[in-house]
């Protein structure tokens, strides 16, 4: 739009007069934004916003930020101000163009950092992994719709006021009973929150979080060798103890934790989510970027399970049999 900008003013009269249509240009701002108006809706009180303003501002109060007046239009279902859209297509075509360009970029960068949140006490999923919820409580509810309005993409935390969770992305939606959605989703990226956005009004309590995504740092040198070489004992030690299981429990493993990963930051998730470690221990897993200090971290776990069942085994052959749990109780401290 500045190239056509430009070369319009370039061809305008050396007189440097303003023509009718630059002179009343600001008569089509949105008074929100203070841009050209983007699919015009006008409210009952006959003030006029562009439809994403006006959606956005409607999300924190139910008022016309204009004059005030109460407003009970959905900005997303209200059509566009038809005489308005004409008006602006024909006298500033090169500007909206523009204009709808800027916001279609807008639109992703916004969705890309601000979620709506879904708290769920003691879940935690990880990256990749499918995952499906019954939604019941209104604001989730309104989540979803929220999501299927835009990138379907949620953000999935264990507390409010967590400062790690989990993007997941819806891929169904099915009513299964009266006020209960079932979706259908996978978990994508892990994220880190910048700081808790804001509660949209009247839904009781939906959340939303500015995140951004988390990714291990890069291995280099002597770590990736490292990372590599305690990947491979790890992976053995797995193996080993998927081995002593019914192939019904690994079947099932496999499909709630995805089959082992080849490659090593995958794999140092997927071990992470396969081991029966302590939520706390889990949480760190998912906040680290830091691939090796995440397969240390199992690897120590391993070895105390380890030195466990052997400290059971010596209690149990000491005493004939009886009373191994107390022992391993002790060598876990
Ligand atoms: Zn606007
Ligand atoms: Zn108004």
């Amino acid at each position: 739009a500045a190239p056509g900008g430009s070369a319009a003013a370039a061809a305008a009269p050396a007189s440097g007069g303003h023509s009718a249509d630059e002179e009343d240009r600001a008569d089509f701002d949105c008074s929100i934004c203070f841009n050209l108006l983007l699919e015009p809706v006008t409210l009952g009180c006959g003030h006029t916003y562009c439809r994403r303003c006006l959606r956005n501002a409607l999300r924190v109060n139910r008022h016309c930020p204009m004059c005030r007046a109460p407003t009970y239009v959905a900005a997303n279902e209200q059509p566009a101000n038809v005489l308005l859209t004409r008006l602006i297509e024909r006298k500033f075509p090169a500007e909206l163009a523009a204009r709808r360009a800027e916001e279609a970029e807008e639109v992703r960068e916004a969705e890309a950092d601000r979620l709506p949140i879904f708290v769920q006490e003691g879940l935690l999923v990880y990256p990749t992994q499918p995952v499906t919820f019954n939604i019941f409580e209104p604001r989730y509810r309104i989540m979803v719709q929220r999501c299927m309005e835009g990138s379907r993409r949620f953000g999935l935390q264990t507390t409010p006021a967590s400062t790690v969770g989990v993007v997941v992305e819806i891929n169904s939606v099915r009513q299964v009973s009266v006020g209960v959605l079932q979706i259908g989703c996978r978990a994508r990226s892990r994220y880190r929150t910048r700081a808790t956005a804001a509660v949209e009004e009247g839904t009781g309590g939906l959340l939303y979080a500015d995140i951004e995504l988390l990714e291990d740092a890069p291995l280099a040198g002597a770590d990736a060798a490292h990372a590599q070489r305690l990947r491979g004992i790890l992976a053995e030690c797995v193996n080993r103890m998927l081995s002593t299981l019914p192939p019904t429990t690994v079947r099932h493993a496999e499909n709630v934790h995805g089959k082992m990963p080849g490659s090593v930051v995958p794999f140092s998730l997927w071990l992470s989510s396969m081991l029966a470690t302590p939520v706390a221990h889990r949480m760190a897993d998912l906040a680290t970027t830091s691939t090796l200090d995440r397969l240390r971290r199992s690897y120590a776990f391993l070895r105390l399970l380890d030195r466990q069942a052997e400290a059971a085994q010596r209690a149990a052959a000491a005493s004939g049999g009886d009373g191994g749990g107390a022992a391993a109780g002790g060598a876990g401290g």
